[in-house]
């Protein structure tokens, strides 16, 4: 790169994650970036906004990371926003159930060995320690395998542990019920946490909010660099001959690429799919609903979370994991097929449900409040983590030259996260400066 570098220019099209690690690299790398975004602010999947309704700034989703989650956190610490995530010094993930109304704290051990499973005080209420040996199928799962075709059990009942740990590890890790998510990507899931003990698993969640972390300090550090954004650019055609891409044409106008440009595609699978000639992508997703709610003033919860990670498991309901900041409380509920189809009404009943049970709201109070509740339905969250979806996901290089794909859907190896789309930036960012 270096002396040539400073003469290019990189057009980055897209303005998530991926597209924002893309055009951190070549800005770093010396190259003139340019970001193109449909929309009107940057973040896509992953973004905060002001809610008219709640009068709070909030999060599309809730959205947690991992230590093991690397690539997302070398990110965040090079655009200087670690300090913007929470840091509990431990990991321990506390679960209650809101049918039976046992809780109980998922606290891995500290080396590889699970030696905690044989300790009845640590192990999920309900399961024997035999019930996890049945992980290490995991291990030698086929490509076309499914979490349920390695954790089956005789009889079809898989047991307490299938519902109160791999149904939520499977659907919090790949947005994909067990029933049909790729065996083999859960289990590298289970290699870089659990498998490598309790440092690797400790959490992290935006304090303030996720364009707090992950957006504004990577905008100011591109804009630092030289690099400009263009919001409310929605890409319409790719324009090119034989050996690379000429031309973006963006409906009103069209920019040229001339020879030594570069161009990322860090788009959606569908957007992508639509605009690059010839390409298969996996344009099959699971949506995620998210439920924001303000607590009515004077309604206090008994349970208090912990304050360097106010976030709580839940089975036996409809939500998956509630988190608190200040006087919101969200709600996930992932691979939320059936759920995405009900009202919005519908869906604010029953997570008011949910919270006043999993906070211990004073029943009756909790019956007369009128929380204020928004509903968020990502319909096409993330892609389907399925055996057969994941053998769609292209890899960064297109057949022109100067042309490369990101987004947290093509092929890093690793599940569609925050830590992915990071990853596929940088290997765009890779081809785009040594096609
Ligand atoms: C509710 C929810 C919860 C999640 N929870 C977690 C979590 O806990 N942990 C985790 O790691 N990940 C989580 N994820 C996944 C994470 O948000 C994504 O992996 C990540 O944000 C994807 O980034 P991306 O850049 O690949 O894609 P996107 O964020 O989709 O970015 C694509 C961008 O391209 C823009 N665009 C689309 N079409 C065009 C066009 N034609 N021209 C120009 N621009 C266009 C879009 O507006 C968007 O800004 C969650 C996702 C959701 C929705």
């Amino acid at each position: 790169m270096g002396e040539t570098a400073a003469h290019r220019r990189a057009h980055v099209v897209g303005a998530g994650i991926a597209g924002l690690s893309a055009a951190l690299r070549l800005a770093k790398a010396g190259w003139r970036v340019t970001l193109y975004e449909a929309a009107a602010q940057a973040g896509g999947r992953c973004r905060s906004y002001v809610d008219a309704k709640l009068e709070r700034s909030i999060d599309n989703g809730n959205h947690m990371l991992l230590a093991a989650n690397t690539a997302a956190l070398g990110f965040v610490a090079e655009i200087g926003a670690s300090d913007r995530l929470t840091r509990p010094t431990e990991a321990a993930f506390p679960f209650l159930d809101l049918a039976s109304g046992e809780s109980w704290t998922l606290t891995p051990g500290k080396g590889p060995i699970p030696w905690w499973i044989f300790d009845k005080a640590r192990r999920i209420p309900g399961t024997g320690a035999g019930d996890y040996f049945g992980a290490w199928k995991l291990a030698f799962a086929g490509a076309d395998d499914t979490v349920a075709d390695c954790l089956a059990r005789k009889g079809g009942d898989r047991g307490v542990l299938w519902r109160r740990f791999w149904v939520p590890l499977t659907v919090a890790a790949l947005n994909t019920h067990p029933r049909e998510a790729s065996a083999r990507l859960l289990w590298l899931v289970v290699r870089e946490s659990f498998a490598k003990g309790a440092e690797a698993c400790r959490p992290f969640v935006a304090r303030r909010g996720l364009s707090d972390v992950f957006v504004n300090p990577a905008l100011d550090v591109i804009h630092g660099l030289g690099g400009e954004i263009g919001f409310n650019h929605r890409l319409r055609a790719v324009i090119h001959d034989d050996a690379r891409v000429t031309a973006l044409d963006f409906g009103d106008h069209k920019v040229e690429v001339p020879p030594g440009d570069g161009v990322v595609l860090a788009l959606p699978p569908g957007a992508t799919g639509d605009l690059v000639p010839g390409l298969a992508v996996p344009r099959d997703a699971r949506p995620i609903v998210n439920a924001h709610i303000r607590l009515p003033e004077g309604v206090r919860p008994a349970r208090s979370l912990a304050p360097d990670l106010p976030i709580l498991g839940l089975v036996g309901g409809s939500a998956d994991w509630l988190f608190l900041r200040d006087d919101v409380v969200s709600l996930t509920v992932s691979a939320a097929e059936d759920l995405a189809e009900q009202p919005a009404e519908t869906i604010a009943g029953l997570m008011w449900r949910d919270t006043a049970r999993a906070l211990g709201l004073d029943p009756a109070s909790a019956a007369s409040a009128q929380p204020v509740i928004r509903i968020i339905k990502e319909k096409r969250a993330t892609l389907a983590q399925t055996p057969a979806a994941l053998k769609l996901r292209p890899g960064p290089r297109t057949r022109w030259a100067n042309l490369a794909l990101a987004g947290d859907w093509t092929d890093t190896g690793y599940p569609a996260t925050i830590d992915s789309a990071v990853r596929s930036g940088a290997a765009a960012a890779a081809i785009v400066a040594k096609p």
